[in-house]
């Protein structure tokens, strides 16, 4: 514990975004460069509590330990902070970046006091690191022969790759996308996680041994059975990525969008300047209603207003979150709180009102004679318990109300992995369409295929893909070897965090 004293002494203080009102003028990331003395002030914050919740139980998915760090980078000993960091992340710049850091909400301070601000030191730790050259390839001594294929590149994908290669496996990767990295790449935008980013540690990896290919659709233009007969073993971790739809009357106007090719086509196109071919969706000039919230709804609400949107409305079903703790959601669990994010504070800094309506149904959309979206009509709902103590939801007479929108844009979610490749494989799914796997033998119902990531677990957040990732390299390693090396990632309780 560097120093005893650090809790009483010292606030928290986040480590400040770009202004609002300047970094909506680009696609850079929002974060500002960190003062070392207010990150040291806060890693002597930290407590070093006897049983360290934020490290296990509902806090951090992948054990980081985080007290070891904290103390290191308060005691100004960076290069160990990051061989400590790098002992249970894999890529902690992806979560420095996009975690909603639900270490924070299980750290003892925060019982009393606002937590300590871990991801901000987690993300100041790698950074450095980057910045010093410590980050370095660095390929296995011996190699074992065996083959490994990976089908998807994203963190779940990347992380098993590279603890397998590790162990000295060779590993493929086949992503069907042109570029790699799964939802780091076309999913989180640029202004939260750098592309440059990605690309950094896919260049690491690929100096170390591991090969990429790119435009491999497996179960499509690639059969799965050819993995399954020339590697050792194969991982499908390819992610949830089938949108869930809203199936409302007039669906099929004009100008209704999954959020996923809004926020796909915005990436090609604005960060690494594709040329699209008139297939880039723009917000410009547009009322634009995202329906959805989570982290894809301010993705989408902060990409429209980089685009220079007329109006903005984000419609939630459920009602506004508390702004404290409600009684049935005690620490140290997620807090299911109001929460202001980047995309948020940006819509609030532009038309000076937050973009959020609680409550809301969409019941059709409307168009013109054309056929082009030219609105939405709405009626508001509330909740209320049915006899069983089940929650129900009840439409609100007369408050049916029309919203004018060119373009409407759907965060609803994913229901589950496309069918194409559990199909061609005659794979096992589960009762929510996911690959069926349990968390630790990551197994799937065919022998020396396994599955890990929102493939098996269903829609969830980068930190769980770094965890499955990890574990399922495990897995493999000891179906290859007879027993494994590699460390096993915990099974915390979780977290019910919406993306
Ligand atoms: C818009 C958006 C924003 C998000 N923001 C956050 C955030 O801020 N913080 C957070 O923690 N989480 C966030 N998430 C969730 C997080 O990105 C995912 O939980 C995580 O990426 C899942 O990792 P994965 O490796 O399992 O799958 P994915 O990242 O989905 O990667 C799967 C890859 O497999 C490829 N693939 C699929 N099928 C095939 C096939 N047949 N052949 C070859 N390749 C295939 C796909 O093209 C994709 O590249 C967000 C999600 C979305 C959609
Ligand atoms: S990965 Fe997420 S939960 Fe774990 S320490 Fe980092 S911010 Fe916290």
């Amino acid at each position: 514990m560097g120093k005893p004293t650090g809790f009483k002494e010292f606030d928290r203080k986040k480590v400040p975004w770009r202004l609002p009102v300047v970094r909506i003028n680009d696609y850079d990331e929002i974060y500002t460069e960190p003062k070392v003395d207010q990150l040291r002030q806060q890693g002597a914050r930290c407590m070093d509590c006897g049983v360290p919740f934020c490290q296990s139980k509902t806090g951090c998915p992948i054990e980081n330990l985080i007290p070891e760090w904290n103390d290191l980078v308060y005691n100004n000993r960076w290069k160990e902070a990051i061989d400590r960091l790098h002992k249970t992340n894999n890529f902690p710049e992806f979560t420095g970046r996009t975690c909603p850091a639900p270490c924070e909400g299980a750290c003892v301070l925060g019982i009393n006091e606002p937590a300590v601000t871990i991801k901000n030191i987690e993300n100041a730790i790698v950074d450095r690191a980057w910045e010093e050259g410590w980050i370095v390839p660095e390929p296995p001594t011996e190699r074992t022969g065996k083959k490994v294929a990976i089908v998807g590149s994203g963190p779940s994908g990347l992380t098993a790759a590279d603890q397998l290669n590790r162990a000295g496996h060779l590993v493929t990767v086949y992503e069907r996308a042109d570029r790699l990295g799964g939802l780091l790449q076309y999913g989180i935008p640029n202004m939260k996680l750098s592309k440059a980013a990605v690309q950094r540690r896919i260049d690491k990896m690929t100096a170390e041994g591991i090969r990429f290919i790119t435009g491999a659709n497996i179960g499509q233009n690639v059969d799965p059975q050819e993995l399954i007969d020339s590697f050792d073993a194969v991982l499908l971790a390819c992610g949830a990525t089938k949108a869930r739809d809203l199936p409302a009357d007039g669906r099929e106007a004009k100008g209704i969008h999954f959020a996923m090719d809004f926020l796909t086509s915005n990436t090609k196109q604005r960060v690494h300047g594709d040329s699209l071919n008139g297939e880039f969706i723009s917000a410009e000039g547009k009322d634009v209603i995202v329906i959805g919230g989570g982290d894809t709804g301010t993705d989408c609400i902060a990409t429209s207003l980089r685009h220079g949107c007329r109006s903005l409305v984000n419609f939630e079903l459920l009602p506004c979150p508390p702004v404290d703790r409600a009684p049935d959601n005690p620490w140290p669990e997620w807090p299911k709180i109001f929460r202001v994010d980047y995309g948020h504070e940006e819509a609030t800094a532009k038309f000076g009102r937050d973009p959020r309506e609680y409550q809301i149904l969409t019941k059709q959309f409307l168009a013109d004679d054309q056929g082009r979206l030219r609105g939405v009509q709405t009626i508001e709902v509330r909740w209320v318990k049915d006899d069983s103590g089940n929650w129900k939801m009840i439409e609100v007479e007369g408050s049916k109300k029309d919203w004018p929108a060119q373009l409407i844009l759907l965060a609803m979610g994913f229901v589950g992995p496309e069918a194409y490749l559990a199909e061609s494989l005659g794979i096992q799914l589960d009762n929510r369409s996911n690959f069926a796997a349990q968390h630790g033998p990551f197994a799937t119902s065919i022998p020396g295929v396994f599955a890990a990531g929102d493939c098996r677990r269903g829609q969830s957040l980068v930190v769980w893909a770094i965890n499955e990732g990890r574990g399922a390299a495990r897995a493999i390693d000891t179906y290859l070897m007879g027993s494994s090396h590699l460390p096993a990632p915990g099974i915390s309780l979780g977290t019910a965090v919406a993306v």
